[in-house]
C-alpha cells in the first residue's frame, strides 16, 4: 500500500514539473511541447539533472546554474502541491478510474490557479480541453445528477445510469458557466464593472462538467468564502490589497474545486442526510 502512495507521489512530482511548463508558457501563447525547458532569464537549456522536481531546486539553492538568476519558488511549490494532491486522490479513491479523473481535474486546476494568480489569466486551451475531458469521463465515471433526477421524478422521465451521468455533466457545466455568465452580465449592466472575466465563466464550465451540479454549487460557496476571508485578512494587513485590487477569483474557485473533488461528496451526503434522514 505504501508503494502505491510512493508511486502516486512520484507521478505527482513529474506531472507537477509538466504543469510548471504549462503555467509559464500558456499565458504567453507559447507551445508546451517545444522548445525544451530553458532558463527564463538567460535562455540556457536546462539539463535533465537540473530538472528533477523539487530536488534540483534545493541542490541549486534556488538559482540558475549558469546565470545565477533566482528561480521562482513557484516551481518547487507547484511540484510539491501536485504530488500532495495525487497522494490525496489515491488515499480517497484508490487505484481506480475515479482516481484518474480526479487527478486530471486537479492538474487542470493547478494550471488555472497559478496562471490566474501570477498573470490574471485563465487559458482557454485548458478550459476547453477540460470541458471535453469532463464530458468524456462522464461516460465511464458517474457524475452526481440527483437534482435533475429528483426534478424529473414526477414527470415520468426516468434518468439513470450512463445517460443520467452524461446529462449531469452537461447540466453541471451549464449551471456553472451559466451562473457566472449571468452574474458577470448583472455586474456590467447594473454596476458597470467588469468583475468576472470570460475565463472565470469557462473555468466554471470545466468544474461543472467534472463535478456535476451539487459539488459545483459547493465549489462556488467555498471558493467565494475563501476569497472573501483572504481579501479581508490581506486588506487589513496591507493597503495594496484595498479598493481596486484585482483578485484572482479563479485561483480561489480552483482551490475550492480541488477540495470538493476530494472531500466534497461525504460533506454533501451528510448535509442531505440532515434533511431526509436517509442518504
Ligand atoms: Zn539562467
Amino acid at each position: 500500500m505504501s508503494l502505491l502512495y510512493a508511486e502516486a507521489a512520484l507521478l505527482g512530482l513529474v506531472f507537477g514539473s509538466f504543469l510548471n511548463v504549462c503555467i509559464a508558457r500558456l499565458p504567453c501563447h507559447e507551445s508546451i511541447v517545444s522548445p525544451r525547458s530553458h532558463c527564463r532569464a538567460c535562455g540556457t537549456r536546462i539539463c535533465w539533472y537540473d530538472n528533477i522536481p523539487v530536488l534540483s531546486y534545493m541542490l541549486l539553492g534556488g538559482r540558475c546554474r549558469f546565470c545565477r538568476e533566482r528561480i521562482s519558488l513557484i516551481y518547487p511549490l507547484v511540484e510539491a502541491l501536485t504530488a500532495l494532491g495525487v497522494v490525496a486522490a489515491m488515499a480517497v479513491y484508490g487505484p481506480s478510474l475515479e482516481f484518474v479523473k480526479c487527478t486530471l481535474l486537479m492538474m487542470l486546476l493547478v494550471i488555472v490557479i497559478f496562471t490566474d494568480l501570477l498573470e490574471r489569466r485563465i487559458p482557454h486551451p485548458v478550459t476547453i480541453f477540460g470541458i471535453a475531458a469532463g464530458l468524456g469521463f462522464s461516460f465511464i465515471v458517474p457524475v452526481d445528477n440527483r437534482p435533475l433526477e429528483w426534478a424529473l421524478l414526477h414527470t415520468g422521465v426516468v434518468l439513470e445510469g450512463t445517460v443520467s451521468s452524461v446529462v449531469g455533466a452537461v447540466a453541471g457545466g451549464l449551471f456553472g458557466a451559466g451562473l457566472f455568465y449571468f452574474v458577470g452580465w448583472l455586474f456590467i449592466h447594473f454596476l458597470h464593472k467588469d468583475a468576472l472575466g470570460f475565463g472565470d465563466v469557462m473555468l466554471m464550465g470545466l468544474i461543472g462538467t467534472f463535478l456535476g451540479i451539487p459539488l459545483t454549487y459547493l465549489t462556488i460557496l467555498m471558493g467565494s468564502l475563501l476569497g472573501i476571508i483572504t481579501a479581508v485578512i490581506l486588506a487589513a494587513v496591507d493597503k495594496r490589497f484595498r479598493s481596486g485590487y484585482h483578485w484572482p477569483y479563479g485561483s480561489f474557485l480552483g482551490t475550492a474545486a480541488i477540495y470538493a473533488s476530494l472531500f466534497g461528496q461525504p460533506l454533501l451526503d451528510a448535509y442531505l442526510r440532515s434533511f431526509h434522514g436517509t442518504p
